[in-house]
């Protein structure tokens, strides 16, 4: 069986043309699945009967399945998705004033185990296919209604996106082919914790597509005790590789900063963050640490963090607090996930 939102615009021609349609059905089938949102062969009207009788025989149209959503005061809808084998995943939908957001997970789980990440808690299940990332963005789209358009999709959600790279490069080319969903390819950013050959990947293969770090720390040994990945791809390695980075087609670099207090907070960490993205094009993020009930971390005071900011400002760096959305709903990626979890067990 073909999972037919898994391919890509030329792969959808080959499959056409393998079951001995013409070749401009790739065109119908993709604008009934990525324009009009369809979740069943029976809705292409303009295919023949035995033609969509032929299409459920050689393929299967796949839909997530909402089972629980969570809306907050500010607009922000978090989804938890079920696969078809069962394993859940969560989306979130981010409206902002003059666009729209949507966050997507990679993986159910995650291989990595950042100490303060919730979803590391859970280890790591599989990686998630092209269409089960691609039909995050449908079933969020169709469930908000087609005249709330999603405009930027970040891959910030559960999961690693460079670890299941040929995945990720799929969905992002259904995603930004006119022909198939059509979004910009600058509007779509891949978060890594810094999987060096996969940054690599990115810069060669999805040049226009922006680059997020999550950074977190401004000495080796810091980030070790926060992302034990580190030990193998480290602060001075990932730097190497951003200046190396063809920032010019994404403009800048993303630095996400959590801050956490006591950790990585201090003054002296703001000048060694500026020492260490110097020469980079760079657009720094301070995230507050998102508390969830256990969590060995805490949150900064506010004006601890805008004295952070004003050291990087100082220095020229564009450096930005990042409010987290939805503060009243399961606001830490996972949450919604492990709550869930409990309720059925
Ligand atoms: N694995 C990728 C993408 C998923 S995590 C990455 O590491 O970038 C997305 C972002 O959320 C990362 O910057 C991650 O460090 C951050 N994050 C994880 N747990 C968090 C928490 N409790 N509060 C705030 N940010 C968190």
């Amino acid at each position: 069986m073909t999972d037919i939102k898994s391919l890509t615009f030329p792969e959808l021609q080959e499959f056409v043309l393998s079951i001995e349609f013409k070749k401009y059905r790739a065109s119908q089938i993709a604008r009934w699945l990525y324009k009009k949102l369809a979740t069943s062969f029976d809705e292409m009207t303009d295919i023949s009967k035995e033609g969509r009788e032929l299409l459920k025989e050689k393929a299967e149209i796949y839909n997530l399945k909402i089972v629980n959503k969570e809306v907050s005061k500010d607009g922000t809808i978090k989804y938890l998705f079920e696969l078809k084998d069962g394993n859940r995943i969560e989306t979130v939908f981010i409206p902002e004033r003059d666009w729209n957001t949507i966050c997507v997970s990679t993986q159910v789980g995650c291989p990595i185990g950042c100490k303060f990440c919730f979803t590391a808690k859970d280890g790591f299940t599989r990686n998630l296919t092209a269409s089960e990332i691609v039909d995050q963005y449908i079933s969020v789209q169709r469930d908000i209604g087609i005249e709330n358009r999603i405009s930027n999709v970040v891959f910030m959600g559960m999961g690693e996106p460079l670890l299941n790279f040929e995945n990720v490069r799929k969905s992002i080319q259904i995603l930004t082919d006119d022909r198939m969903v059509g979004l910009s390819t600058r509007k779509i950013t891949v978060s890594t914790c810094g999987i060096i050959p996969g940054i690599r990947k990115m810069a060669k293969e999805l040049p226009k597509v922006k680059l997020a770090l999550s950074l977190h720390a401004t000495d080796e040994k810091t980030r070790e005790n926060l992302i034990p990945l580190n030990k193998k791809y480290s602060i001075k390695e990932i730097m190497k590789e951003l200046r190396k980075y063809p920032a010019d087609n994404v403009r800048r670099i993303m630095i996400e900063y959590l801050m956490l207090e006591g950790v990585n907070d201090s003054l002296k960490d703001a000048e060694r963050l500026a020492n260490l993205v110097r020469g980079i094009p760079v657009k720094i993020n301070l995230i507050p640490f998102n508390p969830y009930p256990g969590s060995p971390f805490k949150t900064p005071p506010r004006e601890k963090i805008e004295a952070f900011q004003k050291v990087l400002w100082d220095r020229g760096i564009a450096t930005f607090i990042r409010d987290s959305r939805g503060q009243d709903i399961s606001a830490a990626c996972g949450m919604l996930r492990g709550k869930e979890k409990k309720v059925t067990q």
